[in-house]
């Protein structure tokens, strides 16, 4: 099986973003956001399309608070919008298998 680069910045909005692969099992979510901490957190474990799917969850996050239109949004409509990013282009274009 050819070994996965996974990332470890991404610039979103202009910005730098960390990205952190934690054992996330005491937390109950395989990823999370941290704004203002310019910070993502991934479950260690996951590889793949579902490391490829939260990777996109979590950076859809970032971009909406980044732009502040996470401000006029229900959190119900973001986690949405964060789905849709997750279930659609964003889980193909995140990283490639490097050999
Ligand atoms: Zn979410």
């Amino acid at each position: 099986m050819a070994k996965k680069q996974r990332p470890q910045t991404m610039t979103i909005q202009g910005e730098t973003i960390k990205i952190v692969y934690k054992d996330l099992s005491d937390d109950g979510n395989l990823g999370s956001c941290h704004c203002s901490n310019r910070l993502i957190k991934i479950e260690e474990t996951l590889q793949g399309r579902e490391l490829n799917r939260v990777i996109a969850h979590e950076v859809m996050h970032m971009k909406l608070r980044l732009s502040g239109l996470y401000n006029f949004m229900p959190y119900k409509l973001e986690e949405a919008l964060c789905e849709m990013m997750e279930n659609g282009l964003g889980s193909n274009i995140v990283y490639e298998d490097v050999d």
